[in-house]
């Protein structure tokens, strides 16, 4: 029977699938796996279910010129963890899970913007630590965000998905930064980077990770920004200089931001925590049961497509 990996606790209803089709072994951790056991995994299963975090780089495939694995069935839609091209000449097929992920993503990025712009940590953390003085005209002044401008910085299935939100539920105005231009049912104007940062009053990064878009959000583009402007990122960590980040929050260069993803995750630099204008998540976009059953299954459709040698639904 073929062997197949899945390399963290999953919903019961996707592990049940798997089972169902595969001899599975469900990997109890719900840390990423060490060098040595995805080496072990190309060896000894047929195909892998890995996630973010999993880091399939050039070297764990160095050793192998046609491994056991001949799949990569990713769960999630982002995958910069794994070394495309290097699994790909080992024979191995990689797959993700557009789609799925997409409405869930949006919701956590409007969560951001609104969080970001209304000072709602902030307020919170007053209300926790009982230090609250009351209701007053002028207590935690934020940026009203009906009607204002929203940058999205991608505008694949995720960033549209946001500026549909921000559009039709905030009367927001869209501009946006894409390698192509796209065609959407609503007013949305295409500008270059430095061009929408001193545009927009929320910029919003929903781009993929990796080595093209790394540090594509520096110090360039929040001195750009106008400083009552917040920055929100759903996308991942890397693409922005998270130091830059910080000096541009120190010296008041963007007036707050709203993350969700880290440069070095679960790793969050102490003068990221210590500032009182950020909101910050732990990696949530996805995080509803029957958005990751969704994932689940699409990645388990992948594994059977392959294994049945059919065309695999999700190719990246
Ligand atoms: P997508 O549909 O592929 O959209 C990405 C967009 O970025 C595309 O429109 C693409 O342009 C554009 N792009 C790519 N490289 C670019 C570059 N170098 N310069 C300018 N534009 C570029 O992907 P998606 O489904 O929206 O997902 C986006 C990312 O969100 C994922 O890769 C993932 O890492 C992240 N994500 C995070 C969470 C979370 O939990 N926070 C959840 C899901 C996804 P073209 O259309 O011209 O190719």
């Amino acid at each position: 029977m073929t062997r197949v990996l899945i390399t963290r606790p999953l919903p019961e209803s996707v592990a049940e699938r798997a089972r169902a089709h595969f001899d599975v072994e469900l990997r109890e951790s719900t840390r990423p796996m060490s060098v040595s056991e995805m080496r072990s995994a190309l060896a000894l299963y047929d195909g892998v279910l890995p996630t973010l975090g999993d880091r399939f780089s050039e070297d764990v495939f160095a050793e192998f010129e046609a491994p056991r694995c001949g799949i990569l069935a990713n769960f999630g839609v982002g995958y910069n963890h794994i070394d495309v091209p290097a699994a790909r000449a080992r024979g191995i097929t990689v797959t993700n899970t557009p789609g799925a992920v997409t409405d869930a993503t949006a919701d956590i990025g409007m969560m951001l913007i609104l969080m970001a712009c209304r000072r709602a940590s902030e307020g919170e953390r007053q209300v926790r630590a009982g230090t609250w003085e009351g209701w007053h005209p002028t207590q935690l002044l934020g940026l009203h965000v009906t009607g204002k401008r929203a940058g999205l910085v991608g505008f694949g299935r995720i960033g549209q998905a946001i500026a549909r939100r921000c559009h039709f539920g905030f009367g927001m105005e869209i501009g946006y930064f894409n390698r192509s231009a796209k065609e959407v049912d609503f007013p949305a104007t295409r500008m270059e980077l430095s061009e929408l940062a001193a545009w927009a009053d929320v910029l919003v990064v929903a781009l993929p990770g990796g080595a093209e878009t790394r540090h594509m959000i520096g110090m360039e583009v929040f001195s750009a920004m106008p400083r009552h402007a917040r920055f929100v990122n759903v996308a991942r960590g890397d693409i922005v200089d998270e130091t830059a980040l910080i000096a541009a929050l120190r010296t008041s260069e963007i007036a707050g931001a709203g993350l969700d993803v880290y440069e070095h995750e679960p790793d969050v630099p102490q003068a990221l925590r210590e500032l009182e204008q950020v909101t910050l998540l732990p990696h949530l976009g996805t995080a509803a049961l029957e958005v990751r059953e969704a994932m689940g299954h699409m990645a388990v459709d992948n594994l059977i497509a392959f294994f049945e040698g059919n065309e695999v639904p999700n190719p990246v």
